[in-house]
């Protein structure tokens, strides 16, 4: 790679956006950093801030505008808050790429902004596509626009299909770690606390995609996340479950070959990739020892007992809204998981009484995703007591 990439992480105060700042600290020839932005952690943004100067940085909190601006800008660093700066400021001339590591819908708007503005995209927030793929990736090819996946298992399908863009993929494989909760029966999950739900056995990762993980509903949402990076047919994608998430993901082509990306679990690697793609770069990560694992094992998801997974293939089947239906419900429920307020099997239950209640739009448009996503959660909230 010869020259340097100015990146823009959207969500640097969380799980992702702090891993691709190490990223960027251990290759400052290759990338640096133009543009921060977080929630309401300004503590951390602003020590962010000062270690990587970055033009601009915005936190959405307006509440916390001063505190952040009183520091930054005798470092001649611009600051901005609120959730349209957020929206606007991944329009700035000099990024190269967007890392778009909000989570939740909360993502959306500023990544289409980033699409129309022919930024190339990392993708760590998978609720974009979940919510509105087809009109996220029809933008993207409109403005020719690439969107480069920085989720594990869509980065293996990506790397697996490199050099291979010509050929018909017949199906993918999804591996899914089975979470904290693999094995369990209903039973079992009626009694499982948040703490139990916020222990994953493989990855760290913020608080929803943990219980996400939990549920099954991450790899629900990865489904439909591959469907639309990778053009596919519901029937196309399937999942595995494979406890010590080495093999992170597998294509299968039309000739009955199959590739597989392997690994430690460690996003800093999908997002390198993302960022350096199509090179690859030199780094000092830990690397996998076979004789640590002498096994590798796969298994068939147990949907019965993780019903959130069912419910995300039939949501991608019927299509239109319901993909944004089953994502705000979801947020809603994971939320009120989280806050003490439902346990942990009452939150397919409000997921799938959304879905039940919400009529199909085939063919919604930006505006009706919007009206959709907040109709759900009013919806919602009422099945939370
Ligand atoms: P996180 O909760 O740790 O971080 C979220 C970030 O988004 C924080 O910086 C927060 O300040 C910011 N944010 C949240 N709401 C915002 C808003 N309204 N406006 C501006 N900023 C806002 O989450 P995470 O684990 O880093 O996950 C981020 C995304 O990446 C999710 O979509 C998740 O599914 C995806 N992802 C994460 C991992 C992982 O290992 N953590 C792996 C694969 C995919
Ligand atoms: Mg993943």
């Amino acid at each position: 790679m010869s020259e340097t990439k100015k990146i823009a992480i959207i969500g640097s105060t969380g799980s992702i956006g702090t891993q691709a700042l190490e990223v960027i600290r251990e290759n400052p020839q290759h990338f640096s950093v133009e543009v921060l932005v977080g929630n309401s952690n300004a503590d951390l943004l602003i020590k962010q801030a000062l270690e990587f100067k970055p033009n601009s940085v915005v936190i959405a909190d307006e509440s916390k505008y001063k505190q952040v601006k009183d520091v930054l800008f005798n470092e001649g660093i611009k600051v901005f808050a609120g959730a349209k700066a957020v929206e606007q400021i991944v329009e700035s001339e000099s990024i190269d790429i967007v890392l778009a590591c909000i989570v939740g819908y909360a993502g959306l708007a500023s990544t289409i902004n980033a699409i129309k503005h022919k930024k190339t995209i990392a993708l760590a927030n998978k609720e974009t596509l979940v919510v509105a793929g087809d009109l996220v990736t029809s933008l993207a090819r409109e403005n020719a626009v690439n969107i480069y996946p920085v989720d594990s298992e869509h980065s293996a399908i990506f790397q697996c299909l490199a050099g291979e863009w010509d050929n018909k993929i017949e199906k993918i494989y999804l591996t899914a770690s089975g979470g904290p909760f693999r094995g369990k029966t209903r039973k079992d999950l009626e009694t499982v606390t948040r703490a139990q739900a916020l222990k994953h056995p493989n990855w760290s990762m913020g608080a929803k995609i943990t219980i996400d993980s939990a549920s099954l509903m991450n790899k629900g949402l990865e489904v439909i996340e591959a469907k639309w990076l990778f053009n596919l047919k519901p029937e196309q994608i399937d999942v595995i479950v494979h406890p010590q998430s080495i093999v992170h993901s597998l294509v299968q082509f039309e000739d009955g070959s199959m590739k597989a990306q392997m690994g430690l679990p460690d996003m800093k690697l999908p997002i390198q990739y993302a960022f350096s793609y199509p090179a690859r770069i030199k780094n000092n990560f830990k690397r996998f020892d076979f004789f640590n694992y002498p096994t590798l094992t796969f298994e068939k998801p147990d949907t019965e007992t993780f019903t959130n997974l069912a419910l995300a293939f039939e949501a991608m089947k019927q299509g239109g809204n319901m993909p944004c239906v089953l994502n705000a419900a979801n947020e809603i429920a994971v939320d009120a998981f989280l806050n003490d307020k439902i346990k942990f099997l009452e939150m397919s239950a409000v997921i799938e009484n959304c879905l039940a209640k919400t009529s199909l739009i085939q063919k919604p448009t930006y505006q009706q995703y919007i009206e959709c996503d907040m109709e759900t959660r009013k919806l919602a909230a009422t099945f939370i007591k």
